[in-house]
């Protein structure tokens, strides 16, 4: 372990619920116990943008009345989750690590966290993030990097690098993040803890201010398997303000993490082990098959060979995506407008300027390059194809293998700093998260050994569409081992 470290270990859902039901704890006490917590480690680490402690303490004390009846509490009750910032909630800042949205203040809550207090859970603030989630390390964020609770001196991971710190530091139980790309499983390994890329359609992203929307998906993170699926089991369903969001039932997405894994079929794709790959993360990973081995699956080596081009492929339908969706950023209506303009043209073009970091600005000319005229064949239309083939190889190894696991990231979480320089190794280091965004498939990272130097290495549990549970079986069979 570093020498500076704060990792904690956050209490299970079971036991907190426990604890509620039989009186020992209020609501209320865990809230600012959680907060005392982050007010002495906050200016370390760098986790909350804002805090929302008003509405906190409003739902803790709802749900001490509850208690105190002795009604019965709902599934999340007195749950502190952090959220986020490039998810609103009416009234709270969402900034979304950008500049550019400094002191919005939405009118509105997204459908994922509005599902989260209806469950009970205590929201106690915003988490800090690459600017508009576009980022591995958080590094992006135009409030200053989140510092890894397991070694200051390292990257968190990103883009939802405040959400995964905030579960390692215990700063909450559970959190919400988003990916794209791989920014809930990337900073899950990087942090040890539980990440979750729900299928494409099974969040309602209403409420998430988008980066790229064909790819966008919101999920959850906790400290282990089975509380990352019962907060899946809150968030998912269908919802009409999202006309991509699923209609398909939720199953009891804990529950069903019980079944054991034995019997199911695994493949391990050699695409995800060959050249780039730290020796010590593909010594944690095999370990991780290893275990799933003697826990009764069958593991089948397989191959994947459209991974080679999942990378440009993202970055091209990702950039593209994201050009659009930003043109909405120009001073007029809210967030940041440039002082002094003298016409309404500088103004569009200044208050972009100032507003956008330079990460965002990369993204923007990539992408409207993308989709010019005379490019948008060889770009974009390209990409999409190739990003149906990625899919469609998935789901044709998904008839053989129940699932699919990788490595999260080639290296475990590097220092501060290290990568700023070179944005195309760190795009680079995006392959084995990219493929099954664009695929639209499901998985969840799950931490499956650590690094001499003590620090997490995650697994990527791949599954196919509406496979979360199977997922979660497999996931659970590998924290058994490590934990
Ligand atoms: N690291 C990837 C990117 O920078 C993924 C980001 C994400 O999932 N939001 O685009």
């Amino acid at each position: 372990m570093p020498a500076e470290s704060y990792v904690e270990q956050p209490k299970t859902l079971a036991d907190l619920r426990a604890d509620l039901a039989a009186g020992r704890t209020r609501a209320a006490d865990l809230a600012a116990g959680y907060y005392d917590r982050i007010e002495k480690l906050n200016p370390r680490l760098n986790v909350f943008l804002s805090l929302t402690k008003e509405r906190a303490y409003e739902q803790a004390l709802r749900i001490d009345a509850v208690a105190a009846k002795g009604d019965p509490l709902p599934p999340l009750a007195g749950v502190p989750v952090a959220i986020k910032d490039v998810l609103v909630m009416q009234g709270a800042p969402s900034t979304a690590g950008s500049k550019i949205l400094q002191g919005y203040q939405p009118p509105y809550d997204c459908t994922a966290v509005a599902r989260l207090e209806a469950a009970g859970a205590v929201l106690v603030g915003k988490t800090n993030c690459d600017e508009f989630a576009m980022g591995s390390s958080n590094e992006n964020s135009a409030y200053g990097p989140v510092r890894n609770p397991i070694d200051p001196k390292r990257v968190p991971g990103g883009s939802s690098g405040g959400s995964a710190a905030a579960v390692a530091a215990n700063l909450a139980v559970a959190a919400l993040g988003t990916d794209t790309g791989g920014s809930i499983r990337q900073p899950a390994s990087f942090c040890g803890v539980v990440g979750v890329l729900p299928t494409y359609g099974r969040v309602s992203r209403y409420g998430l201010i988008a980066f790229a929307s064909s790819l966008d998906r919101i999920g959850p993170l906790a400290a282990n398997v089975r509380d990352a699926a019962a907060m899946l089991g809150v968030i998912a369903g269908h919802d009409p303000r999202d006309a991509t969001s699923s209609p398909a039932p939720v199953p009891d997405y804990a529950l069903e993490s019980d079944q054991p894994a034995a019997g199911l079929r695994i493949g391990v794709p050699s695409e995800y082990f060959g050249e780039g790959l730290d020796l010590e993360v593909r010594a944690s990973v095999e370990k991780g098959v290893a275990a799933l081995e003697a826990a009764g699956c069958t593991v089948k080596r397989i191959s994947l060979p459209h991974t080679k081009y999942a990378v440009p492929t993202y970055y091209l339908v990702a950039t593209a995506e994201a050009s659009a969706n930003l043109a909405r950023f120009d001073g007029v209506r809210y967030g940041y407008r440039s002082p002094d303009s003298a016409t309404l043209s500088d103004m569009y073009s200044h208050s972009r300027d100032e507003g956008f970091g330079a990460e965002v600005k990369r993204r923007i000319f990539l992408g409207t390059y993308a989709l010019s005229a005379g490019y948008y064949d060889a770009y974009y239309l390209k990409a999409q194809q190739v990003r149906r083939l990625l899919a469609e190889e998935f789901l044709r190894a998904f008839a053989e293998v129940d699932a699919i696991v990788t490595p999260v990231s080639p290296f475990p979480a590097f220092k501060l700093g290290e990568k700023t320089g070179d944005p195309l190794a760190m795009y680079l280091a995006d392959i084995y998260t990219v493929t099954a965004s664009l695929a639209g498939i499901c998985g969840v990272s799950v931490p499956c050994g650590v690094t001499h130097a003590g620090l997490p290495v995650g697994m990527q549990v791949l599954a196919r569409p509406m496979g979360e549970s199977t997922a979660f079986r497999v996931a659970r069979a590998v924290e058994a081992v490590e934990v």
